[in-house]
């Protein structure tokens, strides 16, 4: 299959195995603010890297976005070396970080002046569904937009679903991931206090998966990853905080009372104080069985 230029700024965690699959279906030049990662994807997959965002964008049909939030999207824009400065009117610009609804609305309102097209089309399934090209992807964009980001977004994931206007698809990501946090929260909590009561991990897990508390949770991330003790780093904490950040102010613009997720917000703010930087979005986990005095492993 080959399709139109495309790039793609932002080799992180998750855009890296996401760009390697547009890679192997059509040009695509790479821009990373460290240029080495860059250099070293090119030689990898075979393709461009760029210097800059503008030289990125010079010529692409499509540019698309995975940065940590909204404001580092924002912030490329501008400048002598920004997107703006390289993109040609009547191009795409398709930002899959996990933002905020506001930035993106103002970001689409500014690009429409240029005759430049905009959708948030922030992504689920993690690391593993990038490289397999299985993530769910939310759309928010009008229907135009949609129809034509549509054929790109099939490289990266299997279900693309348009899910309303600008800033739809962040406002939806930003809730699931709130659902995320209070899960991982809420079944950390729940096994420990099984273990205490002397039941293994393990069993609980198993048991817990047959009954109606079942989630993501714990039905994959917890026996994966925490009973093994595995604990791979595929998804930084702080972004997690971030969505959290994102999700409590939409309950708020909207009336919606949150304490439950208020309260998840406030614990993983305080985990990311006590766990550092470099912490992965399980490590609260770890928290909860030093509290408890109880080992979720098995
Ligand atoms: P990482 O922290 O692994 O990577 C961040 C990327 O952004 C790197 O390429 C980094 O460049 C770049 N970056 C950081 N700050 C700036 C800046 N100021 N200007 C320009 N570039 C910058 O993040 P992920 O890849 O994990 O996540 C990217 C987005 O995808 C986030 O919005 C996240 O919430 C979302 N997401 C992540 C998932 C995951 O499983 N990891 C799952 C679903 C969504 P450099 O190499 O120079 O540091």
């Amino acid at each position: 299959m080959s399709r139109r230029p495309a790039a793609f700024l932002g080799l992180g965690a998750i855009g890296a195995p996401m760009a390697a699959r547009l890679a192997r279906d059509g040009a695509l030049t790479v821009w990373n603010r460290t240029h080495s990662r860059a250099e070293e994807f090119a030689r990898a997959n075979r393709t461009r890297s760029a210097a800059t965002p503008r030289e990125a964008a010079v010529g692409a049909d499509v540019v698309i976005t995975c940065l940590p939030s909204s404001r580092e999207v924002e912030a490329l824009l501008d400048g002598p070396d920004g997107v703006l400065a390289g993109l040609a009117p009547g191009a795409l610009l398709l930002d899959c970080t996990s933002g905020d609804p506001a930035t993106s609305r103002r970001i689409a309102e500014r690009l429409a002046g240029r005759r430049v097209a905009f959708a948030d089309a922030p992504v689920s399934g993690g690391t593993t569904g990038a490289e397999a090209g299985t993530l769910t992807i939310m759309v928010g964009a009008d229907e135009e937009t949609f129809t034509r980001a549509r054929p790109i977004l099939e490289s990266l994931g299997s279900r693309i679903e348009h899910v309303g206007p600008v800033g739809a698809g962040h406002a939806l990501k930003a809730v699931n991931n709130a659902l995320l946090a209070v899960s991982i929260l809420a079944v950390g909590e729940a096994v420990a206090a099984a273990v205490k009561a002397g039941v293994p991990a393990r069993t609980a897990l198993e048991v817990i998966n047959l009954s109606s508390g079942r989630s993501f949770v714990s039905e994959t991330l917890v026996p994966e990853r925490v009973l093994t003790g595995t604990w791979p780093r595929t998804f930084r904490l702080a972004l997690l905080e971030k969505d959290l950040g994102i999700a409590r102010a939409l309950l708020r613009e909207s009336g919606v009372e949150g304490p439950v997720i208020d309260l998840a917000g406030e614990l993983f703010e305080r985990a990311g104080a006590a766990l550092g930087e470099s912490a992965d979005y399980l490590d609260p986990i770890r928290l909860i069985e030093s509290q408890a005095g109880a080992e979720i492993r098995g």
